[in-house]
């Protein structure tokens, strides 16, 4: 019977806490009596956690006027010295490595390219060998480390937190979460890139408190994060979201999934500049064959932004036509779901002033009236960070969930 009660006081304790640290990171700052009113908790109970979790270092006062009652009061907010978060993307051809502080501050960065031919083994190596490097940094700074949050394109295995398959980074069968949570003794959480990267706009991001929004990452491949009621969608299985691997046109090109017509090989960078290659080839004149010397292999998403730029007909023309690509699949989304908010993210939203108005042409035909009245396409405000920082947040989210944890 006794242990029944302490299990329950347990319970809602746990509970209480959550409630003062989200109250805390969504208000801050914010007087004890502040937090007990927007709580609902009585003021023993607020002080008795607050001081449990200023012990562990999460939160802390500062003599901040309170401009609600026009003096200085002891206000409560995060404390950026709670910790550090290890935020790391493996993506195709690259990895992207942050370091942030407990308020998301980034203290530390780094961007390393991979060549085409460099394998899955080697991938886990360099990461390694980038986490380690961002443990010492934080070390140096005093910092203990909280964990480390993992982005991959590819399909992810939850409950295992592990890689299962990756066509375009040629890497399956990665079990990620149990290889580093025994390396570094840490928390590690593996999402989906697409998912990791709408979980950075969500909490950081152009998509900040919209809990309705599809964020589409485009580059090698396309994939897509759908959030819904502030949750993302995972699916059955948690594979939802390969919205690259959509139809979008019944026995088209092939696609490295086996299939043909995927919309993701109709829209990627790789699709512009194919389009773009082929009028040149055609006889076309383009600013472009001088900008790479005449070697076709060398354009890249900042040599077609740079073309844009200066209105090269060739270049606007294949940004139009993939634009309009874009917005058909977009149309298809956001029928299906009506979301408030598309989010165009990774490479492509370097082109989206251009993208932007081919898409909207698209959704004007194509989304039924009430829904496109009440929705907007955007690009990531994160750009390129969108994937590291979501992968930071999943590390502080766990965090700010269960902050006393080993407590109990
Ligand atoms: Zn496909």
């Amino acid at each position: 019977m006794n242990r029944q009660v302490t299990a329950d006081q347990n319970f809602i304790r746990r509970v209480n806490t959550r409630t003062v640290m989200d109250r805390i990171r969504l208000d801050a700052p914010l007087s004890r009596a502040e937090v007990s009113a927007r709580t609902g908790l009585n003021r023993s109970t607020v002080s008795s956690i607050v001081s449990e979790l200023m012990d562990q270092g999460y939160i802390k006062e500062t003599t901040l006027q309170d401009p609600k009652i026009g003096r200085p009061g002891m206000l409560l907010q995060f404390n950026p010295a709670g910790g550090c978060a290890v935020g790391i993307e493996l993506g195709v051809e690259f990895i992207s490595i942050i370091l942030t502080n407990f308020v998301a501050e980034v203290i530390w960065r780094k961007r390393i390219l991979l060549s085409e031919d460099t394998n899955q083994f080697q991938i886990v190596e360099y990461a390694e060998t980038l986490i380690n490097e961002a443990i010492m940094t934080g070390k140096e700074q005093g910092l203990s480390l909280l964990g480390i949050g993992v982005g991959v394109p590819g399909l992810v295995d939850q409950s295992q937190g592990k890689l299962i398959f990756a066509p375009n980074l040629k890497m399956n069968n990665m079990p990620l979460r149990l290889m580093w949570t025994q390396r570094f003794n840490t928390p590690v959480f593996v999402e989906n890139e697409a998912n990791s990267a709408a979980l950075g706009e969500y909490f950081f991001g152009s998509a900040h408190d919209k809990t309705d929004f599809i964020y589409m990452s485009t580059g090698a491949g396309l994939g897509g994060g759908i959030m819904i009621g502030g949750q993302l969608f995972k699916g059955s299985t948690g594979y939802a979201g390969e919205i690259g691997h959509t139809t979008i046109y019944a026995g088209g090109d092939s696609c490295g999934c086996g299939s043909n017509g995927c919309w993701e090989t109709y829209v990627g960078p790789r699709a512009i500049i194919r389009r773009i290659r082929r009028t040149i080839d055609g006889g076309a004149e383009s600013i472009i064959s001088d900008m790479v010397g005449g070697d076709m292999q060398k354009i890249t998403v900042d040599v077609l932004v740079a073309a844009a730029d200066q209105k090269d007909t060739v270049t606007l023309t294949a940004l139009h036509e993939v634009g309009i690509d874009l917005g058909v699949g977009i149309s298809n989304l956001i029928n299906i779901f009506n979301p408030e908010l598309v989010v165009m993210g990774g490479a492509l939203s370097l082109a989206s002033p251009w993208l932007l108005t081919a898409i909207r042409e698209a959704l004007q035909l194509r989304v039924l009236a009430p829904m496109l009245e009440k929705v907007n396409v955007i690009p990531s405000s994160l750009g390129l960070d969108s994937c590291v920082m979501g992968a930071v947040a999943m590390v502080l989210d766990d965090v700010v969930r269960e902050p006393l944890f080993s407590l109990y």
